[in-house]
């Protein structure tokens, strides 16, 4: 494994990293989880990602459960929750949104759920344009005082938004944000590489980015059509379908290409895909997801095919999807 500092933090999380959307609590059981954390942890991945919102706190409580029952030593990895969408099927007003009251009360029942005395990252889900941004920064700098959180960040927060909560932070001597967590592979790079250029300049900003496969597409799962059971087959996924697929499958093609790529090289499009998005030096981790074991073998391979990855090889990776 690699190790990259969170910013300009003095964090060295894995340069891969293992999160639960979707999968914890529907398409993966105690087991599953039990046997894909602990050959996370084996292979030294030492970020487990997670949010209240996903499977309705399901999976973090189970998450929550293998990690006490795999005992990895509290001061050997980091976990994480995000606060916004709320944990609720229908949450009432006070029960999401970044609001002091939720973000606080939110922040009690992650750690509630996954065990543990404090978060190490705690992350604002998306921007929440009915709460004042300084009283979201002085929840989370109430929360770091506590010593319930460690480091707090953002997901999917305009540059404006991001630059915003560092003046409130520095004018009320406060902790600010120090990581974005934004969706970033290759047929999602917009934001991470020019709107976020001036944050990595101003503040060193990290980034734990989401969703390198595009949900599992650029793995090439969908290049002869939908496998049963894959995630936009899930009940209630509905509308990731389009998202991923796009109009006319023209993602689809685009995938084609990537794979032949991929096949030259001798490896598949998913160990190519995330080992692009390692490429970028503002990435401080690529969050992996998986269903099943052998994915996540599998993508954990990109590691060996990063120092194949040079200006030329890269340029034209881009150039399949472009
Ligand atoms: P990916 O884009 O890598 O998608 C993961 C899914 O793709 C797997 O669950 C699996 O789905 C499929 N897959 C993965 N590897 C392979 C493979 N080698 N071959 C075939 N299929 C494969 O990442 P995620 O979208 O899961 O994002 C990663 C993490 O980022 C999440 O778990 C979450 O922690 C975080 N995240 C954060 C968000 C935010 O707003 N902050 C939003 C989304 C994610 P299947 O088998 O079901 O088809």
């Amino acid at each position: 494994m690699q190790y990259r500092r969170l910013g300009r933090t003095g964090l060295q999380l894995s340069a891969l990293s293992f999160g639960a959307w979707v999968t914890f609590g529907r398409q993966v059981g105690r087991s599953e989880a039990r046997e894909l954390m602990a050959l996370a942890w084996d292979r030294g991945i030492n970020f487990f990602d997670n949010a209240e919102t996903y499977n309705h706190g399901e999976a973090e409580r189970l998450m929550g459960d293998v990690l006490a029952d795999l005992r990895f030593p509290r001061d050997s990895y980091c976990v994480s929750s995000k606060v916004y969408f709320g944990a609720a099927e229908k949450p009432r007003p006070t029960q999401r949104g970044l609001s002091r009251k939720h973000v606080i009360e939110a922040c009690h029942q992650a750690l509630e759920r996954l065990r543990v005395g404090h978060l190490d990252l705690y992350f604002c889900h998306r921007p929440d344009p009915e709460t004042p941004i300084d009283e979201t920064v002085a929840a989370m700098d109430t929360l770091i005082r506590q010593g319930k959180v460690l480091y707090w960040g953002t997901s999917e927060w305009s540059a404006a938004e991001i630059h915003e909560a560092h003046r409130v932070a520095r004018d009320m001597h406060m902790y600010a944000p120090v990581v974005e967590q934004p969706q970033y592979n290759l047929l999602h790079r917009e934001r991470v590489e020019q709107e976020y250029a001036p944050l990595y300049e101003h503040y060193a900003m990290g980034t734990t980015i989401w969703s390198p496969l595009a949900s599992g597409l650029l793995s090439g799962k969908y290049n002869q059509g939908v496998p049963q059971g894959s995630r936009i087959t899930q009940p209630g996924y509905e509308w990731l379908r389009d998202m991923v697929l796009g109009e006319n499958s023209s993602r689809v093609e685009k995938v084609k290409q990537l794979s032949v790529i991929a096949a030259e090289l001798g490896t598949t499009p998913a160990q190519l895909a995330i080992a692009w998005c390692l490429t970028n030096p503002h990435v401080s981790t690529v969050l992996l997801g998986a269903s099943r074991r052998e994915q996540l073998e599998q993508n954990l391979g990109a590691l060996d095919l990063l120092p194949r990855i040079d200006a030329a090889l890269k340029q034209r990776i881009e150039s399949s999807v472009a």
